[in-house]
């Protein structure tokens, strides 16, 4: 029996039962390994990171594409910084938009997870209101061009590749990149380990858009609790809108779901306490 051990902290680790190494390669970027797990089915993990796992994707997925679609509620353009994986994209492909633009820096993840756990991008990347642009986030979003109604930034943890992800340049020039009443939405780890990240991310968002916050998920394989998810935008109503009114936006619309419903949607953006204190606290 051999075990794939994740190494995200220098101070808790977990161990996935491996009955198969499907691929593994050391990318222009990171290193890339995608494994058959005994609970979870094929794992996608990078430098060492779980990133993706096809027993439980579909909550994070779901969660960071139909949030901010819905709240928006007149989405047309979506742009997925990261996601190589493509689970983004399959979730926004349900929504009536018409297009969306997935920048992501490593072509290797988007090859090898179509080949090795296609059930992820689901025929997304064939769709043909797709634009796949390899490049990296950071310079993508730095120059002029197409304007977004939901950004979702899909990334790695702030290290390696994705450390520029998480940096207020980055943040100001997605913001020129929105549409009005447009959405800036980010993976932003799991507050009880990753506080620092909270706090840095919710400074930097605060100090770009009248609104400012996170909603969360649980997601099995991203340890520690509840999971925090970035919101920004210069329109707070999005946030406001309750499960009756999303509930109607979803039935214009409606498709299959396992974790996102009217109700998980309208009470994710209720938060637990010390989050509250680590978003009040700041970085001072
Ligand atoms: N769901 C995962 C999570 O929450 O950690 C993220 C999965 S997705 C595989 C992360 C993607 O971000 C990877 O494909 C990686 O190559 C990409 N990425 C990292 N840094 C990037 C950058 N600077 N620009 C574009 N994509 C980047």
């Amino acid at each position: 029996m051999t075990w794939f051990e994740e190494r995200l902290y220098d101070h808790w680790r977990q161990s996935f039962l491996v009955e198969e190494v499907l691929f593994r390669e050391q990318t222009e970027f990171q290193d890339l390994i995608i494994f058959k797990s005994r609970k979870f089915g094929r794992v996608l993990a990078l430098d060492g990171v779980i990133q993706v796992c096809e027993g439980d994707e579909f909550v994070y997925h779901e969660m960071l594409a139909h949030v901010p679609l819905l709240a928006h509620g007149a989405v047309r353009d979506v742009a997925v910084v990261g996601g190589g994986d493509g689970g983004i994209l399959r979730e926004a492909l349900k929504h009536p938009i018409e297009r969306a633009t997935l920048i992501e820096i490593d072509p290797g993840v988007i090859e090898m997870c179509r080949r090795y756990m296609p059930g992820i991008s689901a025929g997304a990347y064939d769709d043909p209101r797709v634009e796949v642009v390899i490049a990296d986030g950071v310079d993508y979003m730095s120059k002029p061009g197409r304007l977004f109604d939901v950004i979702v930034i899909d990334s790695t943890d702030p290290i390696g590749p994705g450390e520029v992800l998480f940096t207020e340049t980055f943040y100001a020039d997605c913001k020129k990149r929105l549409k009005p009443r447009g959405i800036v939405v980010n993976q932003n780890g799991v507050p009880f380990l990753q506080d620092e990240e909270l706090r840095s991310t919710h400074a930097k968002l605060k100090g770009l858009f009248a609104d400012a916050s996170f909603f969360v998920a649980a997601v099995p394989t991203y340890v520690g609790g509840l999971m925090t998810l970035g919101w920004g935008t210069d329109d707070p109503t999005h946030r406001q809108h309750a499960a009756a009114e999303i509930d109607r936006r979803f039935q214009a619309h409606p498709f299959p779901t396992r974790y996102w419903n009217p109700d998980l949607h309208a009470a994710s953006f209720a938060l637990p306490q010390f989050v509250r204190d680590s978003m009040a606290r700041g970085t001072s």
